[in-house]
């Protein structure tokens, strides 16, 4: 793909790609970054992939390094090439951070010979390396208010995975069941790229049918991490890059909560903020072209002390054994238990999930529950599509739970009001929401609104129970690492060795804690990510004197 405002320059690129590239890919020209979203969007939707982007840098309206920003949204695998003239290799530069621009181009590139084909020929052969997704892409066909149906399209958006949506009751969505032979009483069928059907597959079938993989392909690993999120991922990477056979495994999809995220502004070296789908997608490639194996859809229920070995038990039954696991499972969003909201949830009511049901809430009212960071970034996200977004907080202001940059960006939206002092009582609707029930928690009073959307983020808990009696854990089931563990300066009950745990390490030997999980743990990507790849170098240390 390439893109240039100027139409001599952009059909010369075009041409010069074309005769040497032409036979084994198709060039596509833009002559804006506006027409060129529409065509990556459009082959993104057919399936079709996309290997290198050539953008020149000054355009009028979107500039190059913000046209190739929004279209690693799409094609975050994409190889990045800006063209600037000799005067713009500043804004080149800062490019880097921005976009992680694979090269800069200066014009002209005459001769292509010398100038642009060794560049080009060296990113079309790390693309071609890298392993990718078919390219047909999955259709799945369901209903918008069915619950497994929203469940599917968030594991497919959260694994990266193109799919195009089809309502049961369209035309198209019919002709797709007739052809899959569905009768439509369960929802969603997916059909896979080869063709096949699946009708409401579990996540673990999905996973297997898009390629993703599940099984470990040894017994035993120098390191187990459990958990797919910033710290896990950090910690994959830092354990493969360092020569450790690393297996990270993970409950649904990796990303964890950051995953979730539309923009996280506050991570080092992305000033212009990142969405958690790109950080992911890259730490994704990053662990992997390393060696780290990546299983999806594999629930860990179960860890065991056998002797030196530590043994990680799957929801299956199935397990596999390591020297030291790194446990890095995160927080999981509370569920609010106000009457109705259990029956909708699915159907109007989403606990964390704003990114995949965005779309649908186009024009429409939305409420949002909570208080902090998350609540507020979906609020920004979610003014962009919908007629308003209301957020309900129980606290008599945000400024206690939320920073600052996020309230003062809020105030500056139109369509975005808080209510504080709220909380909803209630929730009913029959197919999906209709109606929810708010409770002034100053006066007592209570109102009905009307309301088909209501999206909760009212804090999180680790969900260690399949813990208990192995690893120490504090009384809301964070687990306790490092000094954290000694009491009265006593080592842990059980704990065997000379000398005291290791920062963060658990009462179990060689079974560490990073990110979220960890009690007292900041609750920020940036200090998921360093723990988890602090806990590689404690995991080195462990094993030098095993
Ligand atoms: C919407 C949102 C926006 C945010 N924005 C920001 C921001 O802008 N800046 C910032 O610094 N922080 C932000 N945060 C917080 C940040 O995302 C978290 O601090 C960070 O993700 C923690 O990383 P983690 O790897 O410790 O855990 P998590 O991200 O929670 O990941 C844990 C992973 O472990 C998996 N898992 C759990 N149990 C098991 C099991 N038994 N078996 C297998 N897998 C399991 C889960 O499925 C999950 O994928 C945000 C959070 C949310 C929800």
């Amino acid at each position: 793909m390439t893109v240039d405002d100027d139409a001599g320059v952009s059909r010369a690129v075009a041409r010069d790609l074309r005769r040497r590239y032409g036979e084994q890919h198709r060039i596509v020209r833009a002559e804006s970054g506006d027409a060129a979203l529409d065509a990556l969007r459009e082959m993104r939707l057919r399936g079709d992939e996309v290997a290198v982007i050539v953008a020149d840098y000054r355009m009028p309206g979107m500039n190059g390094i913000e046209f190739l920003e929004r279209a690693m949204d799409l094609y975050p695998a994409a190889r990045r090439v800006l063209l600037t003239a000799y005067a713009d290799t500043g804004a080149a530069i800062d490019a880097i951070n921005v976009v992680d621009l694979d090269h800069y181009l200066l014009k002209p590139w005459d001769p292509p010979e010398e100038k642009l084909y060794p560049v080009l020929d060296e990113l079309l052969s790390k693309w071609r390396e890298e392993e990718r997704r078919p390219v047909h892409v999955t259709k799945v066909v369901g209903h918008r208010w069915s619950a497994r149906s929203s469940e599917v399209r968030e594991f497919l958006a959260r694994n990266q995975i193109a799919y195009r949506w089809f309502e049961s009751e369209a035309p198209d969505g019919q002709r797709l069941m007739q052809a899959a032979g569905a009768d439509g009483l369960r929802l969603p069928v997916v059909i896979t790229p080869d063709g096949d059907a699946l009708v409401e597959p579990t996540d673990a079938e999905l996973a297997s049918c898009v390629g993703l993989a599940t099984t470990p392909s040894k017994d035993f690993y120098d390191l187990i991490v459990i958990g797919g999120g910033p710290a896990g991922l950090g910690a994959a990477v830092y354990g493969a890059s360092e020569g450790l056979r690393t297996v990270l495994v993970e409950r649904t999809a990796t990303g964890g909560q950051a995953g979730q995220s539309s923009r996280i502004e506050n991570y080092l070296g992305f000033p212009d903020g990142v969405s958690g789908a790109q950080l992911t997608e890259r730490a994704r490639r990053q662990a992997t072209k390393f060696g780290a194996e990546l299983l999806t859809t594999r629930d860990v229920v179960g860890l065991d002390v056998n002797g030196s070995a530590r043994t990680v038990r799957f929801a299956d039954g199935g397990t596999i054994d390591a020297h030291t696991v790194i446990l890095a499972t995160g927080v999981s969003y509370r569920q609010l238990g106000a009457p109705g909201l259990g029956e909708m949830t699915g159907r109007g009511v989403y606990y964390g999930s704003t990114l995949t049901e965005a779309a649908a809430c186009l024009g429409q009212d939305i409420y949002i529950v909570g208080g902090a960071n998350s609540a507020g970034q979906a609020a920004v996200f979610l003014s962009r599509h919908a007629r308003s977004v209301t957020i309900l907080c129980r606290g008599v202001s945000l400024e206690r739970s939320m920073s600052y940059y996020l309230i003062q960006q809020i105030r500056q939206i139109g369509n975005i009001s808080v209510r504080t002092c709220t909380e909803v009582i209630a929730a009913e609707g029959s197919d999906h929401l209709e109606n929810l029930t708010l409770r002034d928690t100053s006066t007592g009073a209570t109102e009905t609104v009307g309301a088909q959307w209501l999206f909760l983020f009212i804090g999180a808990a680790p969900l260690t129970d399949w813990l208990d009696g192995v690893v120490d854990r504090d009384a809301r089931g964070f687990v306790v690492a490092g000094p954290d563990l000694s009491v009265d300066g006593d080592r842990p009950r059980g704990w065997e060795l000379d000398r005291a745990p290791y920062h963060l390490e658990t009462s179990v030997p060689g079974v560490f804690v990073a990110g979220d999980a960890r009690a007292e743990s900041a609750k920020r990507v940036a200090s998921a990510v360093g723990e988890g790849a602090m806990a590689v170098m404690l995991v080195h240390r462990y094993l030098e004197k095993l």
